[in-house]
Order: structure tokens, then sequence, then C-alpha cells
């Protein structure tokens, strides 16, 4: 198998334990070789069966990014935008379900020409087409595997790369392998050994690594080094040490300092002489030590005990504090307790600066929401809500303002006053779509980036500085706008708007400070170099609210 493309591939693999934090390695790599001036495409393989994240719990699997042409995809493809600031597509994330789909869907219609369908080489050559496929002009393809190896499920994809490094040639890949250095107190020693059997275990799967990044809490003496190196069949100067960091943001820098691209680019025979230009991250790194003043922030969820659930929220948060030069506190708190009216909310929200709803599911915790968004709203606290947050601000405002006290969503039950309603027709850009109650829960959703039109003299409109926005979605149920007139004579309007004016896309109170709730996920697009004008504006109203106390 030839690919037509010039790039190179860094497979990235796992190994000791999980959450070493392979994403944000990959996303980091990805940005240096940027500043490097090369052109970077970032793909994550999951070997677990599911055909994408979308159907997954959020206390499973932490959020589920959506890309712009509308893929439910995992949190990790955050990690990569918001580092590289390169759009991530359909074709980035790759599951083992997605695979055998394809591949029984092929032996189905006959196209295997009756052959024997085998792991070797059917889902390993379909794996291996998918890393190969929808590449242009990117001079590096880094492509993260899932999970740690020796998992049962992830050995198609580990042979599928092997067979793609013997097929590429070591000009054209590189196996870039993470792993733990645990240190043990007692012996006041950094331990190689889970390491040296985990490269042991590649190894045995026909990988030799050409690079260890090594997780670890301390620095990793130059003797241990060697140790590893030596065990492992590397040079030293290719065992990295990734020391634990404050800030994610930090990491591109000290990735660098340890030699990490210098290492990747010596593997694969490029100019060493070209410094790469690392100042976005130098500008990030001084404002987080500059930073004065703290604000703190509400988000008030239903699966605060998982904060994984909320992964750009956090970052988009943090991108606010960044456009502010001011530190962020995130404060969670779990709408179930304070579903009751008498749960001394004020008390909860006492030094509070700005409260979030956060997109959710399901009407458990909703009240709670419901009851947050009342607070914020009658005590002038700056509130955003974010897609479900939003039909949420809708029922607070239409049960409590309106008195239209059965206001409810359909997607907590039948109701005879359905304010939220099930979307059963929406234009995308390739025409109508439909959905019924019975639809299928996996990709069924509105997903992916679409256009809105933003009201003239709006706040939104002032925060945006646009005529038109592109904000990605992912939601079943959409507010109903036959209460339009009745909201706008209160004082809430609709301030965005789809582009053929059917659907509410952003609502606000203009005698509030700052109360804006929308039916997208801002959160999916902010970028530390580049903070969202909506957290922005958020941040500054929460840190002036700060000021009131
Ligand atoms: N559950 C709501 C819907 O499907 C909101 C989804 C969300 O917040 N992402 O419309």
């Amino acid at each position: 198998m030839n690919s037509t493309s010039a790039a190179k591939f860094i497979f990235i693999t796992g190994g000791v334990v999980s959450s070493l934090g392979k994403g944000l390695a990959s996303a980091s790599l990805g940005t240096i070789l940027q500043a490097r001036g090369y052109k970077v495409k970032l793909r994550k393989l999951d070997p677990y069966l599911n055909v994408d994240p979308g159907t997954m719990s959020p206390y499973q699997h932490g959020e589920c990014y959506v890309t712009d042409d509308g893929a439910e995809t995992d949190l990790d493809l955050g990690h990569y935008e918001r580092f590289t600031g390169v759009n991530a597509k359909k074709s980035d994330n790759i599951t083992t379900g997605k695979i055998y789909s394809n591949v029984i869907a092929k032996e189905r219609r006959g196209d295997y020409l009756g052959a024997t369908i085998q792991v070797i080489p059917h889902v390993t050559d379909a794996i291996k087409e998918y890393i190969l496929s929808d590449i242009s002009d990117e001079d590096f393809i880094l492509c993260e595997i899932g999970g740690t190896v020796g998992d049962i499920e992830s050995l198609p994809f580990i042979e599928a790369i092997r067979q793609l490094g013997n097929e590429l040639g070591l000009s054209k890949t590189c196996f870039l392998h993470v792993t733990l250095l645990p240190f043990i107190k007692t012996a006041g020693e950094l331990k190689t050994k889970p390491t040296q059997h985990s490269v042991k275990e590649l190894q045995g799967m026909g990988i030799q690594p050409d690079i260890l990044l090594c997780r670890t809490e301390n620095i990793i003496p130059e003797e241990q080094k060697s140790k590893i190196a030596l065990f492992c069949n590397l040079k030293s100067e290719t065992v990295i040490e990734a020391l634990d960091s404050s800030s994610i943001y930090d990491v591109p820098i000290a990735y660098h300092n340890q030699g990490l691209d210098n290492q990747v680019c010596k593997h694969f025979e490029l100019d060493l002489s070209k410094k790469p230009d690392l100042s976005r991250w130098i500008k990030i790194n001084k404002i987080q030590n500059s930073s004065e003043g703290n604000v703190n922030i509400g988000i008030v969820g239903k699966y605060t005990s998982m904060i994984d659930a909320y992964k750009s929220l956090i970052e988009a948060v943090n991108h606010g504090g960044l456009a502010n030069k001011v530190k962020i506190t995130i404060k969670w708190i779990d709408s179930e307790l304070i579903e009751d009216k008498n749960s001394n909310i004020k008390n909860i929200f006492k030094d509070i600066n700005g409260i979030i709803v956060p997109g959710g599911f399901g009407k458990r915790g909703s009240e709670g929401k419901i009851n947050s968004i009342n607070f914020a709203r009658l005590n002038n606290i700056p509130f955003f809500g974010i897609c479900f947050g939003m039909q949420m601000a809708v029922l607070e405002f239409a049960r409590n303002v309106l008195k239209l006290d059965n206001a409810s969503s359909s997607e907590f039950g039948k109701t005879d006053l359905s304010l939220i309603g099930l979307l059963t027709e929406w234009q995308t850009k390739t025409g109508l779509e439909t959905r019924t109650e019975n639809s299928n829960l996996g990709g069924t959703m509105r997903l992916g980036a679409y256009e809105c039109k933003l009201v003239e003299n709006s706040f939104v409109k002032s925060i945006y500085k646009k005529n038109t926005i592109s904000e990605r979605h992912r939601h079943r149920y959409e507010v109903n706008n036959k209460f339009y007139l009745d909201f706008k004579k209160n004082g809430l309007i609709f301030s965005g708007m789809s582009p053929d004016n059917l659907l509410p896309e952003i609502l606000e109170i203009s005698s509030h400070p700052w109360f804006i709730g929308v039916q997208f996920h801002p959160e999916l697009k902010s970028k530390p170099f580049n903070p969202h004008p909506l957290f922005a504006s958020f941040i500054k109203a929460s840190l002036n609210q700060s000021r009131l106390l």
C-alpha cells in the first residue's frame, strides 16, 4: 500500500496506564511542528466498538466533541483543534465500530468476491485505508492510538501501524510511545520497569518505538534516561522527559525544551537549524503568570463528578480568563442538589460572579438549572446558557415572567405546553433533514456548523462584531418560536436566528448586565490564542460583577 502524498506519519501509542495525556502530547507536538513551519493533521484511532462516541455516556467517556462537518468525536480532537487551530473532520476520528461496520457492509455487498474475511488483512487494510485517506498537502499526519498497548481491542490498530511502518519505511514513519515513570516515595526513586515492560509489549507486536515520552512528577536523572534507553533499544536523547505541568498551555514549550521536536526532525532527517516560532505560547505563558485577580464561575450541571464531560467548556472559560488577564476559579454545582426551592441557593451562589448552565440531556437535574437561572436573572449575575442551558432559560422566563406555569420541553415527556420541542425538520447546506421520535439515537441530532444571523443593535452583535456567525450544534430539541412576541414584550429577545428565520439560536435580556443563551456550543471553537468573543465578554462581565461585591 502506498500513500500518494508526501506526508510523514507519526504514530502515538500509550503504555503502562491510561490517562497519560497522549491527546495533549499529540496536540503539543502538532503545534510545535506547525511552529517549525510544517502543515499538520491530527487523527485519533479509537479501539472501542462504538461507531462514534455520540451515544456514550459523558460519565464514562467525557465530552463528545463536535466538528464543523458534524462528526461526534473523541474529546482529544478538541485538544488537537485548540492547540493547532486546524479544524478536525469526520475522517479524523476512526473507531473499531466504524471500521467493522464498513468491512461488514462491504462483505454483505459481495465486494470481497467470496474471500474469507479476517482481521488480517481485511480489518487492518481498512484501518490503513482510513489512515491514508483524505490527506492533501500536509507535511505530518499525527495518529494517536487510543487505549493502552497490550489491550486486546487495540491489537488490529497496532498491527495496522506496524504494517504501515514497513510499507512506508523509516523515512516516512515515526513511532512515539508515551509512558509513565512512577515515583515510589518510600524508595525515593523513579521506576523504569513499567516503561521497559510496555516497550517490550510493543516490540513483541513488531514495533520498535523511535521516541519515548516519559510522563513523570520528578525530573528524570540522566542515568535513568540511559537505563531506559539501554533496556528499550533506544538512544538516550530519544528518551524525553514530560514533567507534570500546572497548565496544559505550558506543555508545548516544555516538550520543545526537552527536545521532542528536535528528535522528530532528526528521525526524519529534516533541517534542525530552523528553530520553532513559539511566540504564541510564550505570550500565553506570560499572561498566565501575570494574571491578577480572580473570577469565580459557577457551572451548574449534572455531570459535575466527571468534569471531562465539560472539557471544552472549562478551556473556553479559561480562554476568557486569558482575554481579561484574570485567573478563573470554577465552582461545580450539582444541579440535582438545588432542585428544591428551599435549597439555600443564595448561600451556594454567594461568591459566584458568573453562572453557566451548560449543555445537557434529560429531565434529571433540570429544575435545579432553572432555579439557578432564576437566581442569576433576579440578582443581575452574569448568566451564560449553552444549548440545554438556553432551553432552560426559556422555560424559566416562560414560567416566571410569562406565567406559563406548565411550560416544558418535550424532552421531558408528554406536555401540552411544549416551549422546547423536538426538531423534526431543518435546512442543511445539502437539503432538508427530517427526524421523528423513533429515529435512532446515534448520529441523528442537528450536528455541526450552522450559520446564524445576528439581529441589528443586539448585545450579541456588539460582542461578535459580525452580521452572520457560524457555530457548532449538537441537539435534538429547539425553542418553539410561537411565543416570540410574548417574550419580546417582556424584555427577552431572540437576537440570533437561523438564516431562514425559523429557529431561535440566541436569546438575550437587554435590561440584565449579561444574560445570553445560545442554542449552539461556542466552547468548541474557542482557542487559547483566540478566545471566543462570548467567553471573553462573559468573563469581563463576571469580573465587573466581582468588583461590585
Ligand atoms: N438535550 C437537549 C437537546 O437535545 C440539549 C442538548 C445539548 O445541550 N447539547 O436539544
